[in-house]
């Protein structure tokens, strides 16, 4: 079995030229990345750093916020009140499936997809909006162990055009799934997909998440350590929209993507994995970033259901 850093080395080879996929090109400022970047990194809950090419270059989180924003309203209101608004249901739909609002219930299946994750966001607790937004950017902090910062073209992009995702806060608040200030909490949940992070910061937060939320290198808890388990439950079945059963399947471990190219990973009580590359398939998911995954978790058995080489495998990787 290889070790860890050189194997991260050959994935990087391996996959570089890897042309499939496109940008996302709904959010007019997404369209500016670079085809060729790609990254790979790996944290360890002991804080050791892992990574290949270009782990230091900046984009926004995208979706990949939805996990986090989903932690602070379950800190901030509770399980119950989080239930009653958005639910746990994976739906096999696109992240911007827009009608699908649960027929009895009213709510949007879960906090992965768009519609949910914009009622959660607006579950989150602050005096007005710019007291939300800095509750929101304190929690990334927490995360991160460094400041953050929103990027204005692309929160200005996706609000001058996320119509869609418009339309979806309009029918949650008919059914009254949603407060009635919209406007405000369609521009938190723009904010917070167009926080800067770069693959190795992604790769410390879902090391966080492995670690019961206490970020692995400052020590701080970012998360409070019971809802861990509702984060990584929801990442499991939700986190990778209509390839969350195939990811499931394939690679067997809690992931989120964004369509900045981003995705996260989690192998519990061990490490977190990041991987960046801004193109897409159809679903929303990096395909250089779904390659690595599926060979990350057939060379280590990092499937959660997959006992056959023993659950140290990877504990050996990073010796
Ligand atoms: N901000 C994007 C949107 O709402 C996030 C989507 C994503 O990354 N899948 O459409």
């Amino acid at each position: 079995m290889p070790a860890l850093q050189p194997f991260l080395e050959d994935l990087y080879d391996r996959y570089r030229d890897v042309s499939e996929g496109q940008l996302a090109s709904y959010i007019p400022e997404l369209t500016k990345a670079n085809k060729d970047w790609f990254g790979i990194s790996v944290v360890t809950t002991d804080g050791r750093i892992f990574g290949v090419g270009d782990v230091d270059q900046p984009f926004t989180i995208q979706s990949i916020s939805k996990v986090f924003a989903y932690g602070l309203a379950l800190e901030d209101r509770g399980r119950a009140v989080l239930l009653d608004k958005v639910g746990v249901e994976p739906t096999g739909d696109p992240f911007n499936s827009l009608i699908r609002l649960d027929e009895d219930s009213k709510r949007p299946f879960n906090p992965m997809i768009n519609a949910g994750a914009i009622a959660t966001t607006s579950l989150i607790n602050g005096a007005d909006p710019t007291g939300k937004l800095n509750r929101l950017l304190a929690m990334f902090e927490r995360y991160l162990g460094h400041d953050v910062v929103i990027d204005m073209p692309t929160f200005m992009s996706e609000r001058s055009t996320g119509h869609r995702n418009r339309a979806m806060a309009h029918l949650m608040l008919n059914f009254d799934m949603i407060a009635q200030d919209i406007d405000s909490a369609l521009d938190l949940y723009f904010q917070q997909c167009s926080v800067m992070v770069n693959c190795q910061d992604l790769a410390v937060m879902a090391a966080t998440l492995a670690n019961q939320g206490r970020q692995p290198i400052t020590g701080a808890q970012a998360l409070e350590r019971d809802y861990t388990r509702d984060l990584l439950s929801v990442m499991y079945t939700c986190g990778m929209y209509n390839r969350a059963g195939e990811w499931a399947y394939r690679v067997g471990i809690p992931a989120k993507s964004g369509v900045s190219g981003g995705i996260i990973a989690v192998v519990p009580g061990k490490a977190g994995i990041a991987t960046f590359s801004p193109l897409i398939d159809k679903n929303g998911n990096s395909v250089r970033g779904l390659k690595v995954f599926e060979a990350l978790s057939q060379e280590y058995g990092l499937h959660l259901f997959d006992l056959s080489m023993g659950r140290c495998v990877f504990t050996e990787a990073l010796e």
